[in-house]
């Protein structure tokens, strides 16, 4: 599908000389993509969700002297030999007695669909450290035939105890809609509301361990290798983990869902409890329970394509039958079918997309080279995912027409141009476009 400009965009922002150009969203002026892995500098590292407005300005992945992305160097370092995995294996055996339980009980809590990294996860957890994992599920909003499938092979062939669920639907679709609207983010509702569930449920539950997957620092986080816990309450220092206390002392009224105050959704008759599920936990209470959050892959080394044979293998986990649009792949992030729009609402606002994503991981990895990156990026990048189009803009309750002008307000002009009536990104792995 080709897609030019909107009938209604103003064309003239882009229509200037490079150094004049309009930069959305805080993102660097010099689009850079690093030497190893073709990823760019333009790519958004975490930030707190419970902030961010139309105008919220994004930390961006950082490059050293060399031009090497900060993911690359972390993913060399898993390999130079600083990392002693056998020692960290030996502190994994030494956390699992620390934390297990013979009485019955859950002693850790994975959060997941079912997807290769959950799914091997809790499957070592249980069936290799014997531990008592609980497995825990928010459900997306629109399933997929084959997330449907894996989320239930996971528990069936898997073997796991879990619970699933299900925030109220008509909130769940205002809050979707006004975070496309405000943020170009159709995702924001789903990823916050997974994120602070596993919290919540290991708070209720009496659980003491949450495990999570790969270290923030492979996908390019400046958390150091050595911290094996999200929250920065557990190890402090330079490189430490994420802060738990998302709402800082905040008014509960002045936290953004969707990029909409909370106190606008109350004056709209909207009910606080219909929102809770969306917000965070106190961090306080966490604190008290004493509950940790540690990541897996501190202890072992991470390579999503071995979590996905394992996955195979273990829990009757199925890739797609068919190539997932804007990538080349074929099992990452399949559950849901706003996924799609999730990567291509991001290519629109920083031009990084899925296929962008999927090699820059797999050329860290060493499956693929920087040259087949940019063969793959070439042929899928920014592929609009039309599969699940009806479905979502029905969901959104926007018109194909709609959604597109909405994109085009989100097009920073130091990233796009038009040519021959068509969207360009100016500047690309394999050149620029003057
Ligand atoms: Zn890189």
């Amino acid at each position: 599908m080709i897609i030019g400009p909107s009938l209604n965009t103003d064309l003239n922002p882009y229509d200037k000389d490079e150094q004049d150009l309009e930069i959305f969203y805080g993102l660097p002026r010099k689009v850079q993509f690093c030497k190893i892995c073709n990823m760019s500098n333009q790519q958004p590292m975490s930030s707190n969700e419970y902030a961010h407005s139309h105008s919220s300005t994004k930390n961006t992945l950082t490059f050293n002297e060399e031009g090497v992305c900060h993911a690359c160097s972390f993913n060399k370092l898993k390999e130079s030999g600083e990392i002693d995995w056998d020692e960290r294996e030996r502190e994994l055996l030494d956390l699992c007695d620390r934390f297990r339980r013979e009485d019955g009980s859950y002693d850790c809590i994975v959060g997941g669909s079912g997807g290769k990294d959950s799914a091997m996860q809790s499957h070592l957890l249980k069936y290799k450290y014997g531990m008592h994992p609980l497995t825990v599920t928010w459900s997306p909003h629109l399933y997929t035939d084959i997330g449907w499938k894996n989320f239930q092979n996971w528990l069936h062939v898997g073997g796991f105890d879990n619970f699933l669920y299900t925030p109220n639907g008509k909130i769940h679709r205002l809050l979707t809609r006004n975070a496309t609207i405000n943020l170009l983010h159709p995702f924001q509702p789903f990823i916050l509301g997974q994120k602070t569930f596993v919290a919540k449920m290991a708070a209720q539950l009496g659980i003491p361990l949450i495990f999570y997957g790969e270290m923030p620092g492979e996908y390019g986080e400046k958390i150091s290798h050595k911290v094996s816990s999200y929250s920065s309450d557990s190890e402090s220092g330079d490189g430490a983990g994420f802060s738990l206390d998302y709402i800082s002392g905040k008014d509960i009224r002045d936290v953004y869902l969707g990029g909409k105050l909370i106190g606008e959704y109350l004056e709209d008759g909207v009910q606080l409890a219909d929102l809770k599920s969306y917000l965070p936990m106190d961090s306080e209470i966490l604190r008290k329970k004493g509950i940790d959050f540690k990541y897996l892959g501190y202890y072992k080394r991470w390579v999503p394509q071995e979590a996905y044979y394992y996955a195979v293998e273990n829990t009757g986990f199925e890739a797609n039958p068919v190539r997932t649009e804007g990538t080349y792949s074929k099992y990452n992030s399949l559950d849901d079918k706003v996924d799609g729009f999730f990567y291509f609402t991001r290519w629109i606002k920083f031009g990084v997309g899925r296929a962008m994503m999927d090699s820059a991981q797999e050329i860290r990895n060493h499956h693929i080279s920087k040259e087949e990156g940019i063969a793959l990026m070439r042929r899928y990048e920014g592929e609009y995912p039309a599969r699940y189009e009806k479905e979502f803009l029905e969901y959104i309750s926007m018109t194909q027409e709609e959604f597109l002008e909405l994109c085009d307000r989100f097009r920073s002009p130091h990233l796009w141009k038009i040519e021959y009536g068509q969207w360009k990104l100016r500047h690309t792995p394999w050149g620029d476009i003057k």
